[in-house]
């Protein structure tokens, strides 16, 4: 897809002072006059960012603006070594919160909502950003941050929360001590907005079910700005991507070249408007598609994404078969008597890989060994090898307040 004529105003303007703001970009753009970028074969001749460039510049190498601008930092959870700081100037704070209001808007919240919030606060971006974008809306934010589950169910019943605000991991916990508790009808949630990790069609009823929402896909990373940068609407259940804040490409991750418009690719970002830390061509390592024709919401000036597939570091090879983890969550779909929840265990035994599926499941005894196989033959006819499949009771496998890990490959 390509740029709207607004969208290449902004590109035009930031790229005309870019590299005299950012050391960064000047370094990294050395070969390229970006006076010169203006069509969008040129755009794509830009070398991508990875986060890798990011952790090389810490603490606040890809800072764009002299020191004072910046109002806060935020930091994404970085497994691994150095983490990446992010700087904000006030107006990318305020750019923030418009988006995160319009996200809101988009799923139907009013101010006459009241917005239970259970992201965590603090470095990483996430609970401030649902926070500053309630307010920015005029809705009452309850800020809980994770964790303390009776708090959440006792302010959530107190003060009549319409909206919860949680990963699809924790809505999932909170659903289910909802049914336990027997406190259903005590509840008065309508919407959940679910941070935009991969999650399965079961799940995703389960939670709709047992806590009686609608649920809406946010989409988001700490590097661009955090959550809200895209939500989906009313009408359908593909995430709108905000325009006038960023532009997005879909490319084939090995390549790097655009894939053609609805086939699955990496989203690549470019921001339009950031001052504090402006990202050029960022790989997110996030797949997805566009999905195209208008959506029935009527906002066809912000182009739409599916939900997230999967992140090109979740795939996994087994016996030489790309495996995601939405196909495991198909094939969980397909077989009756298996729930959502499942891991994926995968091992180097006696010279041959062996891949275990753990699911939870009601079933016991016969029942659960008729699962089993049901699970392993729709296994082999998707994906081409047979799986240890393991059914486990309900609650066995772990929940958690950010995101659950699924797949533990012990090969290496
Ligand atoms: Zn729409």
């Amino acid at each position: 897809m390509d740029m709207s004529q607004e969208q290449w105003a902004r590109v035009t303007a930031q790229f005309a002072t870019l590299k005299e703001r950012s050391p960064f970009y000047a370094k990294k753009f050395a070969d390229f006059d970006l006076t010169e970028i203006k069509t969008m074969e040129d755009f794509r001749k830009l070398p991508f960012t990875d986060k890798g460039d990011l952790r090389d510049a810490y603490p606040l190498g890809i800072a764009a603006v002299p020191p004072e601008k910046i109002v806060r930092i935020h930091s994404s959870s970085g497994t691994t070594g150095t983490p990446v700081i992010i700087p904000y100037t006030q107006k990318d704070v305020d750019d923030w919160a418009t988006m995160f209001a319009r996200c809101y808007e988009y799923a139907g919240i009013t101010p006459e909502d009241r917005v239970q919030i259970t992201p965590g606060y603090g470095l990483w971006t996430a609970g401030i950003g649902f926070q500053v974008g309630c307010e920015k809306l005029g809705a009452m934010a309850i800020p809980m941050g994770p964790g303390n589950t009776d708090k959440q169910l006792q302010m959530m019943q107190d003060l009549g929360s319409t909206v919860l605000c949680a990963t699809s991991s924790y809505a999932l916990l909170l659903a289910e001590e909802i049914a336990k508790r027997g406190i259903g009808d005590k509840v008065k949630l309508r919407k959940g907005v679910i941070g935009s990790e991969r999650w399965g069609d079961k799940m995703r009823a389960r939670i709709a079910n047992e806590l009686g929402v609608e649920l809406y896909d946010i989409y988001g990373l700490t590097e661009i700005y955090g959550p809200g940068i895209g939500i989906n609407c009313q009408a359908d259940s593909a995430m709108h991507i905000w325009s006038d804040f960023v532009f997005v490409e879909i490319v084939d991750p090995k390549t790097g070249e655009p894939v053609p418009d609805g086939e699955e690719g990496e989203i690549v970002l470019t921001t339009l408007q950031k001052e504090g830390a402006p990202l050029i061509r960022f790989r997110t390592h996030d797949l997805s598609r566009f999905v195209q024709g208008d959506c029935p919401c009527g906002h066809n000036e912000h182009p739409r994404i599916d939900i997230i597939t999967g992140r090109t570091d979740d795939m996994v090879k087994v016996k030489g078969v790309n495996m995601f983890p939405a196909q495991f969550e198909e094939i969980l779909a397909f077989v009756d008597g298996a729930s959502s929840e499942y891991q994926i265990m995968i091992d180097h035994l006696n010279g041959r890989d062996i891949l275990t599926f753990f699911f939870e499941t009601e079933a016991t005894g016969e029942e659960k060994e008729k699962v089993q196989k049901q699970l392993a033959a729709v296994f082999k006819a998707k994906l081409g090898m047979t799986p240890e499949a393991k059914g486990v009771a309900i609650g066995e496998l772990p929940r958690s307040e950010k995101k659950t890990k699924r797949i533990f490959d012990n090969r290496y």
